[in-house]
């Protein structure tokens, strides 16, 4: 037989074993096993049910349109009422999270993040500080990978380097995927949480128990400013050097004395004389973000490095220290140890978890905590 004629024979086998591509096994419960050439659309259409639905049903949130595409072999099982109205329908793919869609009134709901974490036993791995957190961390068994996580997900709250003590410990809460369901840092009298939650957006993020994300939002300005003396620019002419250099900060013009904040939660790395800029604070905010502030004529009394601050929090006082024409505050903005323009970057911004939703977290959170 011909590489051709032996397609066609294929093809006639697929298309006559579609008429049987579905079991009806308990009542108004229909299995489905993707053959070539199948779609959703044709599924509904076997059942009676309209494409409107079915695009109501795709659009509802980011993980149904993994329905778009569906391979050979995959099963969808597909549940009506004794009206045959729709009433639910699973996809069970083969390499990414099965998906469970329910109709609710006229609401589509996913429960497939539920049932993740509920169908999985969960598995702690503790960490207690000898040495580092990587080197510990690697002892106890756990991947670069995770380490890392772990770093990221409680930077905001945590100094890796100055905020560790021996005998400190961390949980590592695993469901068996990759990335860990919780992490719990239990150190001197400081308790950190953090659980990851997809949620119908599908980005898998570290929130508290409170369900908010662990990093901060950004103040736009770390003062009350009379205006801008100096933008971030790369070549400015410099009053002092009297040279043209790049100046990658803002320059607030304001009065001798004024509060300056913290422009997000973090902690101080910094406080103290440094070169040109003068009196200077320098303060860390998560893993990748740090923040300058110089020129001060005083800190504020409670400052101490290696000490938290949050957002707002009044740091210093603008002055006219170190290499300075007059009263003003120079601000950077350090991405990854890169200045940036903090005029214009991307700042992360604090996310909350939706009131809807907000139940289906707290009975994760709940379980999490329930298996330390
Ligand atoms: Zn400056």
């Amino acid at each position: 037989m011909s590489k051709f004629s032996s397609f066609v024979l294929l093809l006639i086998l697929l298309n006559t074993s579609i008429g049987t591509a579905f079991s009806h096994s308990k009542d108004n419960e229909y299995h489905f096993t993707v053959k070539s050439g199948d779609s959703l659309s044709k599924y509904f259409s076997k059942l009676g049910l309209s494409n409107r639905l079915l695009a109501n049903l795709l659009s509802a949130s980011k993980q149904n349109q993994q329905l778009n595409q569906l391979n050979i072999g995959e099963k969808i099982t597909i549940r009506l009422h004794t009206n045959r109205h729709f009433k639910s329908l699973s996809h069970k793919p083969h390499n990414k999270k099965s998906l469970e869609v329910v109709l609710l009134g006229t609401r589509f709901t996913n429960k497939s993040n539920i049932n993740q974490t509920e169908s999985r036993p969960l598995s702690t791995t503790t960490v207690v500080i000898d040495n580092s957190f990587g080197y510990d961390a690697q002892r106890a068994g756990l991947s670069l990978n995770t380490i890392n996580t772990v770093v990221e997900a409680l930077s905001w709250r945590l100094d890796f380097n100055s905020d560790l003590h021996k005998g400190d410990r961390f949980f590592i809460i695993s469901d068996g995927s990759k990335q860990p369901v919780g992490i719990v840092y239990k150190g001197g009298n400081k308790r950190i949480e953090a659980f990851s939650y997809a949620g119908s957006h599908n980005q898998s993020l570290y929130y508290d128990r409170y369900g908010y994300t662990l990093n901060s939002s950004f103040l736009r300005a770390p003062l009350k400013y009379k205006r801008i003396s100096s933008k971030f620019q790369l070549k400015r002419y410099h009053p002092i050097l009297k040279t043209y250099r790049p100046h990658r900060a803002v320059d607030y013009a304001a009065t001798h004395g004024t509060p300056v904040h913290s422009t997000a939660d973090g902690v101080v790395t910094l406080k103290d004389w440094k070169g040109a800029l003068g009196k200077a604070i320098i303060i860390k905010h998560g893993a990748h973000y740090t923040t300058v502030y110089a020129h001060l004529s005083k800190y504020s009394p409670s400052l101490r490095k290696g000490k938290e601050v949050k957002k707002g929090q009044v740091i210093g006082y603008v002055g006219s220290t170190g290499r300075s024409t007059g009263a003003h505050l120079h601000y950077e903005l350090r991405y990854k140890g890169t200045r940036k323009n903090p005029l214009s970057h991307k700042l992360p911004i604090q996310k909350k978890i939706s009131r809807a939703e907000l139940w289906k977290f707290r009975s994760q959170v709940n379980k999490v905590l329930a298996s330390l």
